[in-house]
């Protein structure tokens, strides 16, 4: 269970935590058609606490919800303000922000006539999501068997509740395998992300990604590209494959639940030294300055509580 806070803010009011509750026949926990938002909110170094990107994320949730063609009954400014009450009614320093746009109860099947869309914003405290010693030496990953969903079948680019079977599927696979993070391969074959972050690798200095094609375009990748074009990295959008990132001198995942998690095996192949290297710790410490308010340059991306 996650630690509780005081209050969940539902459909324009902040109710209380234990009465934050949905019937059972809520559309959206039949047939997965609903989105979501996964956001940090730091203590900064001089004691006041910052949202990180909170525009992008609410620009994303509004994104993700026209790709499905649900119509979120609020406007941009009332879920950026919203995030930001319940954040500050529940006294938290830092943690996670989770909101969630779904379909009501009232009618079933797979056409509803009536979309009776309602909005959930829930706060929590939240620690590393691979682990402290995760951060710090790096994790092992496995190559699931699972392929990464198919553009033409599923919206890859929205946060869609339905799309994380796909991600559970391949998170369960691997974990039962004894490993710590699954990543997934396209339909062609190349790499594309991992079960809730994007990858990145670096060789002989150059840093690559996988181009925004198969992938959730997460706002950590973009930050993390802003960081390292301007420290003056060369870094390529392009697609790679297993064998290349098997010889990659660093690999590492940007998420916001894994913010930037150094990858030290690719199934059971040892990356470089096998621990983080120079350009992965260097990124990571400037992304962790960044969300902490340390780099002037980057305070723009900071939503103060
Ligand atoms: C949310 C998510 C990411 C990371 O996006 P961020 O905006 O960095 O949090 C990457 N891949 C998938 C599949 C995701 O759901």
């Amino acid at each position: 269970m996650e630690a509780k806070t005081d209050k969940i803010w539902l459909d324009g009011k902040l109710v209380d935590w234990d009465k934050a509750q949905i019937h059972i026949l809520t559309h959206t926990l039949h047939y997965g058609w609903g989105v979501f938002e996964g956001i940090r909110c730091y203590h900064c170094h001089n004691g006041s606490s910052a949202i990180f990107r909170l525009k992008e994320h609410v620009d994303r949730l509004f994104d993700s919800a026209h790709i499905v063609g649900i119509k979120i009954p609020f406007t941009r400014e009332e879920i950026f303000s919203a995030i930001l009450e319940t954040f500050r009614i529940n006294r938290l320093k830092e943690g996670y922000i989770r909101p969630i746009v779904f379909v009501g109860d009232g009618e079933m099947g797979i056409y509803v006539k009536k979309v009776d869309v309602r909005v959930a914003i829930a706060v929590w405290s939240w620690g590393a999501y691979l682990g402290d010693e995760g951060l710090a030496k790096g994790i092992r990953a496995k190559v699931s068997s699972f392929t990464r969903l198919q553009v033409s079948s599923q919206m890859t680019k929205a946060k869609v509740c339905g799309n994380y079977v796909n991600s559970i599927l391949a998170k369960r696979e691997i974990i039962a395998a004894g490993y710590d993070e699954a990543i997934l391969l396209d339909t062609e074959g190349y790499v594309s992300e991992a079960s809730g972050e994007n990858i990145f690798m670096v060789k002989n200095g150059i840093i690559k990604t996988s181009p925004l094609t198969s992938i959730l375009p997460g706002i950590t990748r973009d930050s993390v590209i802003t960081i390292a074009k301007d420290k003056g990295c060369q870094l390529i959008e392009e697609r790679f494959t297993r064998d290349e990132l098997y010889l990659a001198d660093e690999a590492f995942f940007s998420g916001t639940a894994a913010e930037i998690t150094p990858i030290r095996e690719v199934d059971d192949r040892q990356i470089g030294p096998g621990h983080p290297g120079p350009v992965t710790k260097d990124i990571q410490a400037t992304f962790f300055d960044a969300v902490k308010g340390k780099v002037d340059k980057y305070k723009g991306w900071l939503a103060r509580l």
